[in-house]
């Protein structure tokens, strides 16, 4: 009777599984293991929303493992000693496991398959899994990563890529491997109250709504904040409760501008997947350095204060980190314009912003949150670095109506046109009845202060 075990990480579905698929055609019985993994808990993240969301998988998880006759096996502790132990127990020869990039994911790798060789066992590793295409997959001619989307984009767009896989019919697990209860979501505090559910079935049926009624208008739509028109398919993405290779092969099939501009944003996500692979210290070195001396000291915090709480006076940013804090998620437009106040009109650190996502986001990624975090502050993969978002442009093009601010600024509701993104227009007595903070930097002076500390700025060209 041969054993295989299956390490679940950032794949958590049965659908278009590929380690899964692997481990049934090679062993009688496998087991599909989970382990809360206390490195990840040791870093400092509490990640409450992020932790009610993963509750939610693995239920879900479990529920469709035992409507095919197995279930998930969690256990708790180092991953590696953990792995090892269950396929002691079992007597599995194999372990499968979907690749991935960060640094962290990386040394994982490596310690396992030592460990495992060191018994006799062998680790094997699935691309395509977590990405739609794998890095490496997808490389420029002379160096080991595309730094540049376009033609990073160029190529991707030309693979056909994998098949997808269906969820297997039976899943035979041995009866006696020991499992821990599965985290109970309501336990946890800390999680925002607009939190969406999580779980593979939570994810297929997201995803089947968006083909049919959000997809097709996706292009027009995608950056308006007020008609909140994207698929919010990211948290199943980065929990893989949905497979990135299915979801690009079904928004792809019918064609037409909609379905063209999701796919180049999924693409987005496998490029900074593949720039984190080949420099995971990226997660917190600047990518591309312009020795930034980014502001330290009391008044610096103070205003980071204000920017995390929502309370900077330029009410679309507000709005947007409101947003954060209520849902655990934000507009891709608000997560831009929010990033972009931080680092160039605050001249704040990005580890400091993106350190305040990660602790709030359902989506929060290693990948995506730095790289997009680097992008915005121009210490990236941005080939314009030096642009500065201004609030009140932003607001007026992508807010126009006020419909977003008026959303999430309940200080705010009620004022029609222009004064819903300008509140400081206000008679003062009004304004101070409202309670809204007037703005804590004035934008022109907070450009003048980047162009000059990147020496970009007229007087220095
Ligand atoms: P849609 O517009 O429906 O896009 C579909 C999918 O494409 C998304 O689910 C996502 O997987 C991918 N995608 C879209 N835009 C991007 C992008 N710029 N980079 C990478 N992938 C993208 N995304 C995360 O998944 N996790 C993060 O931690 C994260 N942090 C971010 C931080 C900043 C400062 C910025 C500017 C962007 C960040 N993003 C992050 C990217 C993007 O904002 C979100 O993926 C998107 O808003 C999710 O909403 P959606 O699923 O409705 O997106």
């Amino acid at each position: 009777m041969q054993t295989a075990v299956v390490l679940f990480t950032s794949d958590l579905r049965l659908h278009d599984h590929p380690p899964l698929c692997a481990a049934l055609a090679a062993a009688d019985r496998v087991v599909p293991l989970f382990v809360r993994d206390e490195a990840i808990a040791a870093t400092g993240f509490p990640a409450p929303n992020r932790q009610a969301f993963l509750a939610d998988c693995l239920a879900a998880l479990d529920a469709g493992l035992r409507e095919r006759g197995g279930r998930l096996v969690v256990r708790s502790g180092d991953v590696v000693e953990q792995v090892c132990r269950v396929a002691t127990e079992t007597g599995a020869t194999e372990v499968h496991m979907a690749g991935d990039v960060s640094g962290y994911a990386q040394r994982r790798e490596e310690r396992l398959e030592r460990a495992l060789a060191a018994d006799g066992r062998a680790l094997r590793v699935h691309d395509g899994v977590v990405t739609a295409l794998a890095p490496g997959e997808v490389t420029p001619a002379s160096r080991d990563h595309f730094a540049v989307f376009t033609p990073y984009f160029r190529k991707w767009r030309a693979q056909h890529g994998r098949g997808v896989r269906s969820a297997p019919r039976r899943v035979p697990v041995p009866e006696d491997v020991r499992s821990e209860r599965l985290p109970a979501r309501r336990r946890l505090s800390g999680v925002s109250p607009g939190l969406a559910p999580g779980g593979e079935q939570e994810g297929r049926r997201r995803l089947a709504a968006w083909l049919r009624d959000g997809l097709a208008s996706y292009a027009g739509r995608q950056d308006d904040l007020g008609d909140d028109a994207t698929s919010r398919l990211s948290p199943h993405l980065h929990f893989g409760t949905l497979s990135p290779v299915e979801v690009v092969q079904r928004a792809g099939r019918g064609g037409g501008p909609g379905a063209e501009a999701f796919v180049r944003q999924l693409a987005w996500r496998d490029f900074h997947h593949q720039v984190l692979a080949a420099r995971p210290a990226a997660s917190r070195e600047d990518y591309r350095t312009h020795h930034d001396r980014w502001r330290h000291g009391r008044a610096a915090e103070e205003e980071t204060a204000a920017w995390r709480e929502g309370r900077t006076g330029y009410p679309v940013v507000d709005a947007a980190l409101r947003q954060l804090r209520h849902e655990g998620w934000m507009h891709n437009r608000g997560r831009l314009l929010t990033a972009s106040f931080l680092t160039k009109t605050l001249y704040v650190d990005w580890r400091v912003g993106a350190r305040h996502f990660l602790e709030l986001l359902v989506d929060g990624d290693i990948a995506n949150n730095q790289l997009n975090w680097q992008w915005a502050a121009g210490t990236g993969t941005d080939t314009r670095p030096n642009r500065v978002l201004n609030p009140l442009a932003q607001a007026a093009r992508y807010d126009p109506q006020g419909t977003y601010v008026r959303r999430w600024i309940p200080e705010l509701a009620g004022l029609e046109g222009r004064t819903v993104h300008e509140p400081w227009r206000l008679a003062a007595d009004e304004r101070a009845a409202r309670g809204y903070p007037g703005p804590i930097v004035d934008l022109a002076d907070a450009r003048t202060r980047f162009e000059h500390a990147r020496g970009t700025g007229r007087g220095r060209q």
